[in-house]
């Protein structure tokens, strides 16, 4: 069951190549949960968030989902290396929020965890915000390091 959220655009969740081949049937792509929950943190922070900018021109186009056709993928693949993220699994985004570095947007997160209606994940000490939905126990946010 997809969930189309309020704030974001299908260009900004998923990278150029899946937009281009699946148009608005990327949705399915994209894990609700996910959805949901960025239009929530959206809502309640009240500023404007930025995930890909593909679509104005802009130089991110990995934030959302990624395909096999996406530059950090294909790398990992021609270093012959294990490729496992939540992003290529439609559960995970790279955002900023506009005004505020990411250390307090995740501080904002945490303290405010009781509006989230699924745990999430969150990279510690990075200079965006990564935010996904893998985790399924019962904290609402768990901390990881790459
Ligand atoms: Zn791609």
């Amino acid at each position: 069951m997809s969930y189309e959220p309020i704030y974001f655009d299908l260009e900004e969740l998923v990278c150029p190549h899946v937009f281009n081949k699946y148009g608005a049937m990327a949705w399915q792509f994209l894990d609700p949960r996910l959805l949901k929950t960025l239009d929530i943190i959206r809502t309640r922070i009240g500023k404007p968030m930025f995930i890909n900018s593909w679509k104005e021109g802009g130089k991110f186009d990995e934030r959302g989902f990624r395909c096999i056709q996406c530059d950090i993928v294909k790398k990992a693949i021609a270093e012959d290396k294990l490729y496992v993220s939540a992003h290529m699994l439609g559960q995970a985004v790279d955002f900023d929020v506009l005004g505020l570095i990411s250390e307090e947007v995740r501080q904002w997160i945490v303290k405010n965890q009781g509006i989230l209606p699924y745990a999430i994940r969150l990279e510690s000490a990075v200079s965006w915000v990564h935010l996904d939905v893998r985790e399924s126990n019962e904290k609402k946010v768990t901390f990881f390091k790459p």
